[in-house]
């Protein structure tokens, strides 16, 4: 084994290429539980991969073996055999904790622990499966009225998971799809704006709590159409001097106490709703690197999302305070297409935008190009642009992406 400890990783995909990337100009070698032409393998090759998937305990047992601490790229994982891995007598080391994996892949448990650690959060009840499942969304919608959200407790991502029910007309729908599924109802959230904030954690291995630390990034907006976070501004628009002020904090110290709450290092990212009357509202965490911390790369570049878990997890120094190094910066997600080359306009584009003060840079990610899938993303960065002045700069991108 390499004196710098190996990290062992679940999921070699985007998120998987990119902390590579951040890796590499470290020396810190990363082995990846993925197939072999996963795109963060085929960026990165070394003696430590392991071949196969993360759902198969027994290749999560050999990525073990072969590293000295692990961590995920995705957070719907079995954390059976990773706390099997912590609590060993010859432990591997699992950041952020199987503890923490275990509670926030239930996004109804997440909320429910959020809500009795007193934590903002919409209102949540459950919908019981089955026969029972129709009573119970008439008793959702009693208490919450039209629209609530009906959710599925696990596996979701992307929206995937949500059926938003308007009317009593949507409970047969609803029914038909998510009969089999273990669900919630959630309260409606009349949001004005999405924020979202990245948080570094630390914690000793040896005496949990003792070297903890809670070190947010700037807070941002994030867009999600069809339920794909697609755009991401920093600072979110419209909010100027005093109350950008104030929203970033009251948004920092709210994702800084719901990660206190949970276990092991890492980054995390806090989805935040903001209300019309500037409340702010947990909706989900994620406990990995996120989209919508994506554009960190180049506005923090001495500390990225992606840097930031490697420092977290191997307990290396962290800054006293995440500033950016410029003064706005904004992300477009390139998604595939109705055809497979759909999205070519907008990366040439993108590729083609200069003006000063302006930086644009492109990050494709070596996946095939499918409708809606998440294929690549755009960072543009202005060294003294307001984040108005930067969209405007944008209009164009915005405009082909919106059309891909
Ligand atoms: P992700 O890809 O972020 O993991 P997900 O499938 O877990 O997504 P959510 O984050 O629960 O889904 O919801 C996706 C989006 O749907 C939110 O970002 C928000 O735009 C909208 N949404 C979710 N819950 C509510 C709610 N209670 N009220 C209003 N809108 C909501
Ligand atoms: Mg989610
Ligand atoms: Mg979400």
């Amino acid at each position: 084994m390499s004196s710098t400890p190996v990290i062992g990783l679940l999921g070699g995909g985007q998120l998987g290429q990119m902390l590579c990337e951040a890796a590499a100009p470290l020396n810190v070698p990363i082995a990846i539980l993925d197939a072999d032409d996963a795109p963060a393998k085929r960026i990165n090759r070394n003696e430590h991969h392991v071949a196969g998937s993360f759902k198969e305990a027994s290749k999560i047992r050999e990525l073990a073996a072969n590293s000295d601490v692990l961590t995920v790229e995705i957070e719907h994982i079995d954390t059976t055999v990773l706390e099997e891995l912590a609590t060993a007598a010859k432990a591997v080391p699992v950041h952020p904790s199987w503890k923490t994996l275990r509670l926030v892949q239930n996004k109804y448990e997440q909320k429910e622990f959020f809500a009795s650690k007193g934590l903002p959060v919409a209102g949540q009840m459950a919908i019981e499966t089955g026969g029972g499942m129709w009573a119970s969304m008439e008793q959702a919608a009693a208490s919450y009225g039209y629209p609530f959200m009906l959710k599925a407790r696990k596996d979701s991502y992307d929206g995937r998971g949500n059926f938003k029910i308007s009317s009593p007309e949507d409970l047969a729908a609803a029914e038909s799809e998510f009969g089999h599924v273990a669900c919630y109802a959630e309260k409606w959230v009349p949001f004005v704006m999405e924020l979202s904030v990245m948080v570094i954690r630390t914690e000793s291995d040896s005496a949990p709590g003792v070297t903890k630390r809670l070190l947010p990034y700037p807070v941002v907006e994030t867009v999600h159409e069809d339920s794909i976070c697609s755009y991401v501004y920093m600072p979110p628009r419209g909010l100027v001097g005093e109350r950008l002020a104030h929203i970033s904090e009251k948004a920092q110290a709210v994702a800084c106490r719901v990660i206190d709450q949970l276990w092991g290092r890492g980054v995390f990212a806090v989805e935040l709703f903001l209300t019309a009357d500037d409340e702010i509202l947990v909706n989900e965490i994620a406990p990995r690197p996120h989209n919508s911390g994506h554009l960190t790369i180049e506005a923090v570049p001495y500390m990225s999302q992606f840097k930031a878990q490697l420092t977290a997890i191997l307990d290396r120094p962290l800054p006293g305070a995440l500033e950016p190094h410029v003064q706005s910066a904004m992300m477009i997600n390139v998604l595939g297409g109705a055809t497979a080359d759909a999205h070519v306009p907008l990366i040439e584009a993108a590729n083609a935008t200069f003006s000063k003060g302006l930086g644009v840079y492109v990050h494709m990610y070596g996946k095939e190009a499918k409708p809606s899938r998440k294929i690549g993303h755009i960072t543009l960065t202005g060294t003294t642009m307001s984040i108005a002045e930067l969209e405007a700069s944008a209009a164009q991108l915005i405009q082909l992406a919106k059309s891909t």
